[in-house]
């Protein structure tokens, strides 16, 4: 049987996905912070909270990973430390 508890369950926040947001994160489908816009008095407070569900959290979470890695992000012209 299923019962909906309207306190415990949410649904994943990607679009198209329908199942349930096991994974709260702060990180919006884009992989960014989302401010509230509300006057926040905390990190806790001023961003959203997402759900999603356990497929689309490490998706995300190696989406960001691959983007902070993305050498194209780097600057060239600099002496890098091992050069020395
Ligand atoms: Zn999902």
């Amino acid at each position: 049987m299923l019962a909906y508890n309207m306190a415990e369950t949410a649904v994943c926040d990607l679009p198209g996905c329908g199942d349930e947001g096991v994974i709260i994160s702060r990180l919006s489908p884009e992989g960014y912070l989302v401010a509230t816009g509300k006057k926040a008095y905390s990190f806790r407070e001023a961003y959203r909270r997402f759900h999603y569900c356990q497929n689309h959290h490490d998706e995300l979470m190696s989406g960001v990973w691959s983007r902070v890695r993305t050498p194209e992000d780097k600057k060239e012209g600099h002496v890098a430390p091992t050069a020395i």
